[in-house]
Parts: structure tokens; C-alpha cells; sequence
């Protein structure tokens, strides 16, 4: 998917919140990578920047193919370019694909977000955007952001939606990307998601990653199976009907 900035985003990404820093991540991104995943999700808060990194650039697929996001913490937050080197140090790149503020805090100053937009200007980062931002965070950005946000990054899956801060992004053209796209593994036995997923002939994961797909999102499911991994990467070959589409969103 394109971003405001012309930034092509892969609609399916690999998350690694709680995938631990050394074999676990290193592994659990090398397999994603050789499944086909081209976009990693990772942050500072996540604390494996490091085996995020040297899984990428040890994968041998050229960097460039693959979009990188980190982000920062509000702890982090009196000191943005400072943890932004920092961070790009641990992943040992030159740049990230997209730098994102992780959670927003209430009256926050407006030099984190011109902070971000220095990062953007010196080309250390192809995407600047935010995460966990509400409507009303967004259009307060929106009174002095002199480079608009190009992605917001939110909780949604078929039991947490929130549908109109998804129209307000894409009428501020702002990619929505929709993490615990698996609701965190709970109530993936629920009886209507098993019945669409035995009509096509595909798992409850896999019809949810999907449902996030069709909804015009990016998705980034996160395990550290191999076996789940790949069979959350296995979603490009059946389209959910609009009328599942519907009983789905009648989870929420
Ligand atoms: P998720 O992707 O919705 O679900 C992950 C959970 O589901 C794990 O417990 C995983 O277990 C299990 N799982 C994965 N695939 C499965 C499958 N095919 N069958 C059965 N169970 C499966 O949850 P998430 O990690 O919260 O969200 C995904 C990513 O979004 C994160 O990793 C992170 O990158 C991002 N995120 C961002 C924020 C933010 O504030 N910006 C907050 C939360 C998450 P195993 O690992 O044991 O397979």
C-alpha cells in the first residue's frame, strides 16, 4: 500500500512485541522472512532492536526490500533524536523505513512530533507516523504537524474495532495499521470465526488477518511458531464474502 508520501507499505507485516531479544527473535524473523514477510514491527519498548536487526541484515535479502518500523516510548520522549540513534545503532542501519510515536501522552510538547520531523527531513527514516492516537491526538497534531503523520498504528481486530477512527484516517490519508490483529490469540475459537474458517477451508488466524486486510488495513500478526508464522502469511489466496465480512464485524 502507498503512503501519503508516495512510501509503498507491505499490506502484511510480522510483529515482535514479547518475542524475546536473541534466538527467539532472531529466529522468529529469519522464518518470517523466508516466508515471505517483508515488513518487520519492532520498538524500543520491545527490547530486541538488536536480533531484529541481524536477522534483516544477515538474511540476505537486500535492505531495501525490506520496511522496517520502530518506534518510540514516552520515557524516551526527552530525548527523540537521541533514542532514534540509539535505536538505529542496535538495528545497525542507516535508516528505518518508519519511526513512530509509540503512545501519546496528554498535553504532549510539540517538539516530539517536530523532532520526528527532522528525522524525516534528514532522510533517516522513509515514514514518520504514530500509534494508539485517538481522533482528537490526531487533529491536535493536525494544528502544527508541518509533515502530516503517514501512519497510524491501532488495536483492531473482529472483537476491537473502532471503525470511525479508521474512516478518520483515510480521510486524512493516513495508512491504519491494525495490530493484535488476532485479538493476542484470545477467542480464536469463537463459533462464528470457526464456521468462516471451515467455509473456505482456511484457520480462525488466517480469516482474521484476512478480515484485517479486506478492511483496507496493514496487518501484523506476531508469533514465535514457524508453523503459525507461515500459516499467517498464507492469506493472499481466498477473499472473505461480504456477507462474512459483516457477521465479523458483528463481533466487535
Ligand atoms: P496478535 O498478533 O494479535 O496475537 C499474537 C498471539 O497469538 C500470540 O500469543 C501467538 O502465540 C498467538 N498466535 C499467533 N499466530 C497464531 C496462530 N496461527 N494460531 C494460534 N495462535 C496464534 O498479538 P500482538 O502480538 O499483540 O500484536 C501483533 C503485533 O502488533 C505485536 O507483536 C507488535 O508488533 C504490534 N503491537 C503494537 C502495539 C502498539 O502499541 N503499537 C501494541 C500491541 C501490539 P505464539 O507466539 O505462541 O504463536
Amino acid at each position: 500500500m502507498k503512503m501519503s508520501n508516495g512510501v509503498e507499505i507491505p499490506t502484511l507485516g510480522f510483529g515482535t512485541w514479547q518475542v524475546n531479544e536473541g534466538p527467539e527473535a532472531e529466529g522468529a524473523v529469519r522464518v518470517a522472512l523466508e516466508a515471505g514477510y517483508r515488513h518487520i514491527d519492532t520498538a524500543r519498548l520491545y527490547g530486541n532492536e538488536w536480533s531484529v536487526g541481524k536477522a534483516v541484515r544477515e538474511s540476505g535479502i537486500p535492505r531495501e526490500e525490506i520496511f522496517v518500523t520502530t518506534k518510540i516510548w514516552p520515557t524516551d520522549f526527552f530525548d527523540v533524536r537521541g533514542t532514534f540513534d540509539e535505536g538505529l545503532k542496535r538495528l545497525g542501519f542507516d535508516y528505518v523505513d518508519m519511526y513512530l510515536i509509540h503512545w501519546p501522552i496528554p498535553f504532549q510538547p510539540k517538539a516530539i512530533w517536530q523532532a520526528l520531523e527532522k528525522i524525516y527531513d534528514d532522510k533517516l527514516a522513509r515514514a514518520i507516523g504514530v500509534s494508539n492516537y485517538g481522533t482528537k491526538e490526531l487533529a491536535k497534531l493536525f494544528e502544527y504537524a508541518r509533515i502530516k503523520p503517514m501512519n497510524n498504528q491501532v488495536r483492531y481486530n473482529p472483537f476491537h474495532h473502532d471503525d470511525e477512527l479508521l474512516a478518520y484516517c483515510r480521510d486524512n490519508d493516513i495508512v491504519f495499521t491494525s495490530y493484535s490483529p488476532l485479538n493476542h490469540g484470545y477467542r480464536l475459537k469463537d463459533p462464528v470465526l470457526v464456521a468462516i474458517a471451515e467455509k473456505y477451508g482456511k484457520t480462525t488466524s488466517q480469516v482474521c488477518i484476512r478480515w484485517t486486510l479486506q478492511k483496507g488495513t496493514i496487518s501484523i500478526p506476531k508469533s514465535t511458531h514457524p508453523g503459525r508464522i507461515k500459516e499467517n502469511a498464507d492469506v493472499f489466496n481466498f477473499e472473505l464474502s461480504v456477507e462474512d465480512m459483516e457477521k465479523i464485524n458483528a463481533l466487535g
